[in-house]
């Protein structure tokens, strides 16, 4: 039942109906909230940073929160939207130097009113050439991290006595 609801929401993402993925819009909304709440600090940097950051850091407390509990579907529900953050998050990347992409698009994480967070960023830290191949692999850890999670789920399904997931209760 999870299994296939996991399946499913993976197909959902591949097939993307419409052009943008319902979880695109979710780390739009944290993005944008972190670069809102560490915009109060009044540092550029670290509110640039802090859209990224903060669009991470939710899907991994919450992850965390998971975890501690011993809840599996939660724990991996939360990773996989960790990880799925990476795909739109390394296509805004790579988009530092061309600037192509559209100010506020659901379907990657570009938002920019003041301007382009990694041609920001990038260009502190000196690595504006490299921005495709930076993006690139970014995108891919996010695919190795959805599959690994999609593993995980198969391997705690597999070890359970019964057949189900035993949440709540991991040894
Ligand atoms: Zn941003």
């Amino acid at each position: 039942m999870i299994g296939w609801g996991v399946a499913l929401a993976c197909a959902t993402y591949l097939y993307r109906p419409g052009g943008a993925y319902f979880l695109d819009n979710a780390h739009l909304i944290t993005h944008e909230a972190g670069h809102l709440l560490f915009g109060y600090t009044g540092n550029q940097t670290i509110m640039v940073v802090m859209g990224t950051g903060f669009e991470l850091l939710v899907p991994l407390l919450l992850a965390v929160s998971f975890a501690w509990r011993g809840h599996t579907t939660g724990t991996a529900v939360c990773a996989w939207g960790f990880f799925n953050a990476f795909i739109s998050i390394g296509i805004y990347m790579a988009d530092a130097r061309d600037k192509a992409l559209p100010l506020v698009s659901p379907g990657v994480a570009s938002d920019e009113v003041e301007g382009h967070d990694w041609e920001y960023l990038f260009n502190w830290l000196g690595v504006i050439k490299h921005d495709v191949q930076i993006g690139n692999a970014t995108r891919y850890l996010g695919y190795l991290g959805m599959i690994a999670v999609i593993l995980w789920l198969v391997y705690m399904w597999r070890r359970s006595e019964n057949g189900t997931l035993n949440e709540g209760r991991w040894e």
